[in-house]
């Protein structure tokens, strides 16, 4: 009798638990009962790195983000001032001070070097000769084919830098064997400096692999996505044998889809001897790329590839 009665006021206080905690403690004349928060956010962090299987490139926007490789965090500022500090006006001078200058825009400067012993990254070519390197990243896509026309057409050298979870990465070897480079820009484009280093080594290497599979050819060069790198990615960079390659001309062309007509001058405006120009493989990048290859030739620059990496 006594064991019924107890299982009679378990089930009636399951019943309460189940059809609410306040119900079933108004009923019970019980405090309310609070349920602990289960810890949802947990499996948000831990994102693991995608598995490839998500090839970031089968829309138009090649790109796993609408932000592909945004200027990394501008440098804090190293020309911040060879302009005088506008004067708090003591100064009886009549004269209005002049509004100082306008700072020239210096180079997007990709994230600054971290202090290390490791190799440090190509931005630019030692040379003063006027040779430039362009270099086209977040293929193989959509747009592979018609840059490589091109490329073909102007006898332009080139380094792709590809995404090598996308789907059209057999097209490697096309790209090595018209006389461009190849490097990674790891398997998902993630941005790496929000990574560990395990993580960060599980992109390159997959990524290498990849696309060495592909191209039948070791592959020496890396570019992170967003130019975003810390120390671990040095480490694991220098490791795998793959030179960081970043840029000191940056095309905006990512972002410049609805005025294709501005890729020319920015790039124009940074330009010079020994510049790693920074292009996307995007449509407005096709559309302008004869025209820029012909400004450039203008200005008396060639085209050259990057120096032996690895
Ligand atoms: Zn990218």
């Amino acid at each position: 009798m006594g064991f019924r009665r107890v299982l009679i006021g378990s089930v009636v206080l399951l019943t309460c638990l189940t059809t609410g905690a306040t119900a079933g403690a108004a009923v019970l004349n019980l405090p309310t009962l609070h349920w602990p928060t289960i810890g949802l956010h947990r499996a948000i962090e831990s994102d693991p790195p995608l598995p490839e299987a998500t090839p970031p490139d089968s829309a138009p926007e090649p790109a796993p983000t609408p932000d592909p490789d945004p200027i990394p965090a501008p440098a804090p500022s190293p020309i911040t001032a060879p302009t005088p500090a506008p004067i708090p006006a003591p100064a009886p001078t009549p004269a209005p001070i002049p509004a100082p200058p306008p700072a020239p825009v210096p180079a997007p400067t990709p994230t600054p070097a971290p202090t290390t012993n490791l190799p440090q990254p190509l931005y630019s070519l030692p040379t003063k000769n006027r040779e430039v390197v362009i270099t086209f990243d977040d293929g193989p896509g959509p747009y592979t084919t018609a840059i490589l026309k091109i490329l073909a057409t102007e006898k332009v050298p080139a380094a792709f830098f590809w995404i090598a979870g996308n789907k059209q990465v057999s097209l490697a070897a096309d790209v090595l064997s018209l006389g461009h480079q190849l490097g990674s820009h790891t398997m998902t484009h993630l941005k790496l400096t929000g990574a560990d280093a395990k993580v960060q080594l599980d992109e390159l290497t997959r990524s290498q692999q990849v696309l060495a599979a592909a191209a039948k050819e070791k592959i020496t060069y890396f570019r992170p996505p967003y130019g975003a790198y810390n120390a671990d990615t040095q480490a694991v960079a220098s490791g795998l044998g793959l030179t960081l390659v970043l840029w000191n001309v940056d095309s905006r062309d990512w972002a410049l889809a609805a005025h294709p007509e501005q890729i020319i001058p920015g790039v124009m405006q940074q330009v010079k001897p020994g510049s790693i120009i920074l292009l996307h493989e995007r449509a407005q990048t096709v559309q302008t790329l004869p025209d820029l290859i012909e400004a450039l030739r203008e200005a008396g620059y060639t085209f050259r590839l990057l120096p032996a990496g690895g």
